[in-house]
């Protein structure tokens, strides 16, 4: 494996774990010309996926792109890097298993945002920004009144379960 630091192709494995619940193999690694560290993976790769960018360009598709955008719509986000990393894992899976070779970046970021949207609120509207590529404030506020849409009304809720549950609390205190 080539060192990422100094290209040279001489790297001894330190250590090999089992990663991403058993479906592939960790390495670290260090060259043996300059000593730096570095890490790898190993996976089964179900199939060769192609991705069909917006252009019309077709790419192969990047595990490791797909990780690092959703990384950068939790950064900050009081999301465990664990569960991350399932996401990541559950969406190449259903990506890998949809039967299709070619798969349209487009489709890809719906099932992102699909995915966020359960997940973290804000990831999902930073995920948005950026991959619909937001021009103005009006792009947020429809993808605010989108999500807010998912959240049962409280006047729903009075209709649904009666008396609001506030005056039940106040009659209590009088006793
Ligand atoms: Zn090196």
């Amino acid at each position: 494996m080539r060192c990422p630091f100094c290209g040279s192709e001489d790297s001894q494995v330190k250590d090999s774990r089992p990663s991403d619940e058993n479906s592939a193999i960790r390495r670290r690694r260090i060259c043996s010309d300059c000593g730096g560290r570095f890490t790898t993976f190993e996976r089964v790769q179900l199939r060769e996926l192609t991705v069909v960018k917006r252009s019309g360009r077709k790419v192969l598709f990047d595990r490791d792109k797909l990780s690092k955008s959703i990384s950068v719509a939790m950064r900050k986000r009081p999301i465990e890097p664990e569960r991350i990393d399932r996401l990541v894992l559950g969406l190449v899976r259903q990506l890998e298993s949809s039967g299709e070779t070619e798969i349209t970046s487009a489709e890809i970021g719906e099932l992102v945002m699909a995915a966020l949207r359960g997940l973290d609120p804000v990831a999902y509207v930073r995920f948005a920004s950026v991959y619909r590529d937001f021009r103005d404030t009006a792009d947020f506020h429809a993808v605010l009144r989108d999500l807010a849409s998912d959240t049962p009304d409280p006047l729903d809720l009075n209709e649904r379960f009666g008396t609001p549950v506030l005056d039940e609390v106040a009659t209590e205190k009088k006793h």
